[in-house]
């Protein structure tokens, strides 16, 4: 329990909460606390409020998160439809809170005529979570329209920030312990709403096409090794199909696993090992996970 007067809160705080419910695994088991802020105000009271010592996991809305059926041991701050602002505040540029789903303002940009993040439609995140993981896709990625982040700290630290102040990488972003985003600076290019539009659309429909959208899953499980694709040398292998209990390697997109129905988290961990063996063992390519495992075992 977590010892936060609860006067001075807005949010919701909840104690004992099924990460079931907050992933797209639709797996992982308790976290001890869980912190809904109402704004980034309410979010700076309640995290100057915590003790030192308390271990704090940020979450968007979980769409690359294994959390093992053990939980979370610490606070989970929840962010995702609290920090919700989107505005527009020049001809190119936009200003986003962290809860703000991909989708939300791929198609905000789309209306205002802006283009450049229309490869955001299809990522089932929120932007605080594409800019912690550098999401991308068809050949776009989040930080090259970021012109600047704001961040909090534990203790109640508030700082504006440039990108060159990260190391971004492919699918990851090494920034400041103990910070995490709350909004973002985007610069996009002036453009046709009616052009944006379309390309959401098409982007969307080929997703559907070779994607398994309609089941639980987090995306792509491993990152690509340079020079070729994780799905193609899964395919290649024969894993596609292949489960561990309610854990299933797709039969639309081998590097998608998805939960069939039953899936623990436990499951899902030992159908990723399996792979990562059997790709390692035949082509000699040791595959890392794109996805991130956190919290303990049952
Ligand atoms: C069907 C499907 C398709 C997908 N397609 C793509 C794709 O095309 N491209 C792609 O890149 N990804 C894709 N993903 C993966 C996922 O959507 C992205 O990685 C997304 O950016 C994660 O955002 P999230 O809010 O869900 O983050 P979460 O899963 O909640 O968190 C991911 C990590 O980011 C950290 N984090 C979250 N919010 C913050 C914050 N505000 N500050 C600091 N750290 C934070 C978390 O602590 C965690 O370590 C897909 C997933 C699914 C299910």
């Amino acid at each position: 329990m977590v010892a936060v007067s609860a006067a001075s809160l807005r949010g919701q705080l909840q104690q004992q909460v099924s990460m079931g419910g907050y992933t797209s695994w639709r797996v992982g088991g308790p976290a001890r606390c869980l912190y809904r802020p109402v704004d980034v105000d309410d979010l700076m009271v309640f995290l100057g409020a915590l003790p030192e010592d308390e271990p704090l996991f940020w979450l968007g809305l979980g769409s690359n998160l294994l959390v093992r059926d053990g939980g979370i041991g610490g606070t989970v701050i929840a962010v995702a439809g609290a920090l919700n602002r989107i505005e527009r505040r020049s001809a190119t540029t936009v200003w986003v809170e962290a809860g703000v789903p991909c989708a939300k303002l791929a198609k905000f940009c789309a209306r205002e005529g802006l283009q450049g993040v229309e490869f955001m439609a299809g990522i089932p995140g929120t932007v605080g979570g594409a800019l912690a993981m550098n999401a991308g896709a068809f050949g776009s990625e989040t930080w090259e329209r970021v012109t600047a982040v704001e961040t909090v700290a534990v203790g109640g630290g508030r700082h504006r920030r440039w990108p060159q102040e990260y190391q971004i990488g492919y699918r990851e972003v090494y920034r400041p312990e103990g910070e995490w985003f709350v909004a973002a600076e985007l610069r996009l290019t002036q453009g046709d709403s009616q052009t944006a539009q379309q390309q959401i659309r098409h982007l969307l429909r080929h997703r559907n096409s070779c994607q398994p959208t309609q089941q639980p899953s987090a995306g792509s499980v491993f990152r690509n090794p340079p020079n070729d694709k994780a799905g193609r040398l899964i395919e290649a292998c024969g894993l596609k199909g292949v489960a561990v209990g309610g854990a299933q390697v797709s039969e639309k997109h081998a590097n998608f696993i998805v939960n069939t129905g039953d899936a623990s988290a436990a499951d899902i961990e030992r159908l990723i090992q399996l792979v990562t063996e059997t790709v390692a063992r035949q082509k000699e390519v040791t595959l890392v996970p794109e996805v991130h495992i956190v919290g303990e075992l049952a």
